[in-house]
């Protein structure tokens, strides 16, 4: 393989991958804000497992100020943390746990101390069984239980670390009663409806009925947010099909898959998991301990570049760094690395017009059969002819992001008079939202025109595709595939 002559001359406009950086104590800050975005997230996280509300409302009101600045549409994603469980703070911040020592997980201590752990989760002592394992802060730590003492669960030390406050606890061999959908969760879906948030992350899905319980609570609260499942169970692997029929959208949240499951089987569950959404037509974002090393370190190691490469190549909609940006000493460098490496890729998979494994022809069946067949044609036009950009007029969004599933080699200008729908297409492969103040009508030379204008791409002649014409009622459809040129 000629890779020099490959990637050597050419550099794409625009990256397909989009970027998700998590916001947190290292990147709150304005400046730091407007460098994330200079540097190419199209996604903020915000993690409801830390900061309060009012952070959180500080943060969202950065993000639209910096943004609506810069014309970039950005979006917000506010990730719910579920049934996430959690130890207690410490006496001293944190403890040492050593391999073949005994220690108590209470669940009635209200601190911990040298051989006491208190758990956040208050049932704890109900769930877990004789020989079931506990781990603790990643896997990285785990503990046997050796015997139930009312609400204290006395366990041997197997593998041991520090332990520091507040890190998770996941109980990967045991049945957990709590209700996917908290008391706390309920509280952050009210403050991501009142800020606007454009999606909603649910973490520990276990099945289809926990997104549908969320967005009864999103439509009764009177919002309407997007609903992004996070696969971290195996129980989500099983009703993966129902989650993706329900959902906006999955992620592949592979920190605490990697526990609740064997780490070796991850690798394959996200190649499937990005199949599948694409399938769906909905996004998919691959998350967690991307670029690790890179909390302390201004380079990656050699493996984590083969694991963003190894996404891209896979072609998820967008990857998603966590502590990396949110606590780390180089959250800019972090951003710029990743997209780096996504833009290499995608040169190579332009020039082989090889993007995405999925065969569309598969798709789901939800998916109608006459988005589905323009889709696949306007794949293959893309490709064939190496046109300069797709024109999508979009009201809702749905076109585009079914022609994005597809993943054609040329970028899909989504087209909108919604500046909601502009942000929610951030997070879609290959999609550049281009929002415009007034209703689209028919003059589509003239649309081309200007949105070519506006994205520079206004060469003369440069050829571009438009596609329009679906309607939420399927009868009013009449698809519309117009070739054209860009004149002056
Ligand atoms: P978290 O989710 O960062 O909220 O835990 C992602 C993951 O588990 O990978
Ligand atoms: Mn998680």
């Amino acid at each position: 393989m000629q890779t020099s002559e490959v990637t050597e001359n050419i550099h794409l406009h625009w990256r397909r991958t989009k970027i998700i950086a998590t916001l947190g104590p290292a990147s709150k800050s304005e400046k730091k804000i407007t460098e994330l975005i200079d540097a190419g997230v199209n996604v903020f996280r915000l993690n409801m497992s830390h900061g309060t509300h009012e952070e959180h409302r500080l943060l969202a009101e950065r993000i639209r100020k910096i943004s609506k600045r810069k014309k970039e549409y950005v979006a917000i994603l506010m990730d719910l943390c579920g049934p996430k469980i959690r130890v207690g703070d410490f006496e001293n911040g944190e403890i040492e746990l050593k391999s073949g020592d005994d220690v108590v997980v209470s669940c009635s201590a209200t601190i911990g101390m040298d051989g006491l752990i208190a758990s956040q989760y208050r049932s704890l002592y109900k769930d877990v069984k004789k020989d079931e394992r506990i781990l603790l802060d990643d896997g990285k730590i785990e503990l046997k239980v050796k015997m139930i003492d009312e609400k204290d669960v006395n366990c041997e030390v197997i593998y041991g670390g520090i332990l520091k406050n507040k890190k998770g606890l996941n109980l990967p061999d045991s049945n957990i009663s709590t209700n996917s959908f908290t008391a706390k969760d309920k509280k952050d879906t009210e403050l991501a409806i009142e800020l606007n948030a454009d999606f909603l992350a649910l973490s520990f899905v276990r099945d289809e009925k926990c997104i549908k319980t969320l967005k009864r609570y999103v439509k009764k609260s009177g919002g309407d947010i997007p609903v992004i499942a996070k696969i971290e169970k195996p129980e989500a692997i099983n009703k993966i099909e129902e989650i993706l029929s329900e959902a906006d959208g999955i992620m592949v949240a592979r920190g605490d898959l990697g526990i609740e499951m064997r780490a070796q089987q991850v690798p394959l569950i996200q190649k499937e998991l990005i199949n599948k959404a694409r399938l769906h037509g909905k996004p998919v974002i691959v998350a967690t301990q991307m670029l690790e090393s890179m909390i302390t370190s201004s380079k990656p190691t050699r493996a984590e570049v083969g694991d963003v490469a190894t996404a891209a190549l896979s072609s998820t909609d967008a990857v998603m760094l966590s502590a990396e940006t949110a606590s780390g000493d180089y959250p800019v460098l972090a951003v710029n690395m990743m997209d780096d490496i996504l833009c290499e890729m995608e040169v190579y998979q332009w020039q082989h017009g090889k993007f995405g494994e999925a065969d569309f022809e598969q798709c789901a069946e939800m998916i109608e059969p006459d988005r589905k067949a323009v889709a696949r044609a306007v794949k293959s036009l893309s490709n064939e002819l190496k046109l300069q950009g797709i024109i999508v007029p979009t009201r809702s969004g749905s076109t585009a992001s079914i022609l994005s599933a597809d993943r054609p080699g040329s970028p899909l200008i989504g087209v909108s008079s919604n500046e909601a729908v502009c942000r929610r297409l951030a997070l879609c492969w290959g999609v550049v939202p281009i929002y415009i103040k007034e209703k689209i009508t028919h003059d589509w030379q003239g649309l081309c025109n200007k949105v070519a204008d506006m994205c520079n791409i206004a060469t003369t002649g440069n050829r571009v595709l438009l596609v329009s014409g679906f309607s939420d009622d399927v009868s009013l459809n009449e698809p519309v595939l117009k070739l054209m040129r860009i004149k002056d």
